[in-house]
């Protein structure tokens, strides 16, 4: 059985969804279950909404609220043009989702769980249509209700799946179809907890269901059609020369996305390893193409080896002076806590004599609010805005070029910090966020353009 996930471009429109549905039908092995993402924008739209509805403003709220119905209407109308059944229920999920939406704009407030029952609207509607295009192409296919096939924790936001009773409700919900010769087609991002309440699994989340349900389902593979070639040398929406890695190792391919690369969700690699399931990554707009193949055997290497170059925006560094009146791992754990308290995750964190350095995942626009919660914690210091730029490989500083490149100076961009990722595996150059693409473009050249 294979595990099918689809991004949101590769499902984005009518035309889109048709090929998909012929990529599942024409594969070789014939028990699928596929995962889709949202339309592509649409969960930013969603995003968007609850912010509207925060601010009480109305008449944007219509407007996007038009824009969705105008988007899933007109893919229904060319894919199914006879079924009113779509539409009818496109509705009726309208009508509940302004109910939330109608909640935050009364009050002003909306709690992490109500968001969440928010912003899972766009899987929903996907799979309907995805169903739809996989009828019409000539395929039984099965919507399955991913909110009653993944359990998950109570972390509204970013939940993780909770696998004992996920592989119940699957055994349930997902195998007897797959028995039957019929492509169950689930939400992905999408889970509840154990009381049944909708949860997300964060940003990017479908990778993370595909690799779930690859693991409690025992997947020979998963595959995660998005629209790129594959894993590539490095982003080339930044570096254009990036080239396709054919094969790299789970180990490489978690960092690389701990690094910022959003080809893949950074949770989605851990249960693809728990498993031994082969993770492959192609391009739904070229399904010829061979892609990525992500195998625990290419982590097998003893030779150095730098595979690509990572980047991320959005990053803070908070440097807490110990000043003599605080022990530093009090001041850390309590700084910790409150960070944890509102979903915010360490980078790095490491002790001085005089300080101690966290570096956390912070963009601007939460930067103060957080400060204010910091208050209380002794003397702080924060510098926000920066970017990491990450080589990831193998034993990255045995390679020679990129030792006389540290050497030289890393073309006069200042570095502010140098992340030593665990055994060699990565090193990471912290650095202003203005200055993250030029270091990213000149390190590939440097690095993995060494014929040019
Ligand atoms: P999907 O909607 O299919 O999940 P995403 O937008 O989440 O797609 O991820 C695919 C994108 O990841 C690509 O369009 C590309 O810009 C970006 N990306 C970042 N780093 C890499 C990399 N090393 N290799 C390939 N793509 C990368
Ligand atoms: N639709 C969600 C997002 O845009 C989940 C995903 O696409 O993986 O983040
Ligand atoms: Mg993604």
């Amino acid at each position: 059985m294979i595990v099918k996930k689809f991004g949101g471009t590769s499902v984005g429109s009518a035309a889109r969804m048709r090929a998909v549905a012929e990529i599942v039908a024409s594969s070789a092995d014939h028990r699928s279950v596929v995962v889709t993402s949202a339309m592509s924008g649409v969960t930013d739209q969603l995003t968007r909404l609850l912010e509207l509805a925060l601010d009480n403003q109305r008449e944007s709220m219509e407007g996007v609220l038009d824009a969705l119905r105008e988007r899933h209407r007109g893919v229904a109308v060319e894919l199914v043009p006879e079924d009113r059944g779509f539409v009818e229920r496109l509705e009726e999920r309208l009508r509940d989702l302004r109910v939330l939406l109608r909640g935050a704009r009364l009050t002003g407030r909306i709690t992490p769980r109500s968001a969440d029952a928010v912003l899972g609207f766009g899987e929903l509607l996907a799979q309907e249509l995805l169903v739809a295009a996989l009828i019409g192409r000539g395929r039984q296919a099965v919507l399955v209700d991913s909110r009653e096939a993944v359990a998950t924790d109570e972390r509204f936001g970013a939940a993780r799946p909770l696998l004992a009773e996920t592989e119940m409700r699957c055994r349930a919900q997902v195998v007897p179809w797959v028995e039957k010769g019929v492509i169950p087609v689930l939400g992905g991002y999408l889970g509840s907890t154990l009381d049944g309440i909708p949860t997300t699994l964060g940003r990017g989340g479908s990778d993370l269901s595909a690799s779930i349900l690859a693991l409690v389902l025992d997947a020979h593979r998963v595959e995660i059609w998005t629209d790129v070639d594959g894993v590539m040398t490095a982003d080339p929406r930044v570096v254009r020369n990036a080239r396709v890695i054919d094969q790299i190792g789970f180990r490489q391919a978690a960092v690389l996305s701990a690094h910022g690369a959003k080809v893949l969700h950074p949770a989605s690699i851990a249960p693809a390893i728990r498993g031994g399931i082969p993770v492959r990554i192609c391009n739904a707009m070229a399904p010829d193409h061979r892609g990525t193949q992500i195998t625990a055997q290419a982590d097998e290497t003893s030779s150095p080896r730098i595979e690509s170059i990572a980047h991320r925006k959005g990053l803070a560094l908070l440097v807490l002076e110990h000043g003599g009146a605080m022990d530093p791992s009090e001041q850390a754990t309590r700084v910790l806590g409150i960070l944890a308290e509102r979903g915010i995750d360490p980078i790095s964190l490491s002790f001085g004599p005089l300080e101690t350095r966290l570096l956390i995942d912070l963009p601007e626009a939460r930067l103060s609010s957080t400060l204010e919660a910091l208050e209380g914690t002794g003397e702080l210091r924060v510098r926000g805005r920066l970017g990491m730029v990450a080589v990831v490989g193998h034993r990255v500083l045995s390679d020679s070029a990129l030792l006389s490149l540290l050497r030289e100076g890393l073309e006069r961009t200042p570095i502010l910090q140098i992340d030593d990722g665990n055994a060699g595996d990565s090193l990471g150059f912290l650095v202003e966020e203005e200055n993250v693409e030029e270091l990213a473009r000149s390190l590939h050249r440097r690095l993995l353009e060494k014929d040019a």
